[in-house]
């Protein structure tokens, strides 16, 4: 795993970098202007710590998050999830790289609940491209980002039946609260 901060304007970098990760160098420039352009959009009046992502996704296109802050702290939403929320509910998938953009240096990498989030729709192996305030960036496979925190739930057929039960449990009982 290399975490060294590497230069967006180093071409021969972005080069292999790209071969490695399976990217087109267009669709690393897009992931890297999408990302800090979307930092532009985020609602943090809280922290006043922006965060921009981008998805590409399998079909080619790109979706943009920010984070969404709220006065009760952890009700704000960060970038990520944000643009996995749109992504998702506007039928994407396949994702094929994400990238996240701060305004610090060494670039942040997901939080905890994100690459949680990020894992129910991505294979370990998606880069993910973390750009700093600069766009100089380190990328990591999401195996790597989540061996920083352990235990990350994968989704299996154990979880998917166990959620459906407690999805059950929580219909039934609503509709035993109304019916009562
Ligand atoms: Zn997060």
């Amino acid at each position: 795993m290399s975490t060294s901060i590497q230069q967006s304007s180093d071409a021969s970098i972005v080069s292999q970098i790209c071969d490695t990760y399976k990217l087109t160098i267009a669709e690393f420039n897009t992931l890297r202007e999408r990302s800090s352009a979307a930092k532009a959009t985020a609602y943090c009046p809280y922290s006043q710590f922006r965060v921009g992502a981008t998805l590409l996704a399998g079909d080619g296109s790109y979706i943009d998050g920010a984070n969404v802050e709220n006065a009760s702290y952890p009700v704000g939403t960060c970038a990520e999830r944000v643009a996995f929320g749109k992504a998702v509910t506007e039928g994407k998938k396949g994702f094929r790289a994400v990238a996240v953009a701060t305004d610090i240096s060494p670039p942040a990498s997901p939080c905890g609940m994100c690459r949680q989030f990020i894992r129910e729709f991505c294979d370990l192996s998606t880069p993910i491209i973390m750009f700093d305030k600069d766009q100089a960036f380190v990328v990591l496979r999401l195996e790597q980002v989540c061996t920083l925190l352990v235990p990350v739930y994968l989704p299996s057929t154990d979880s998917y039946t166990w959620l459906a039960h407690e999805a059950y449990n929580a219909r039934s009982h609503h509709e035993s609260r109304l019916s009562g």
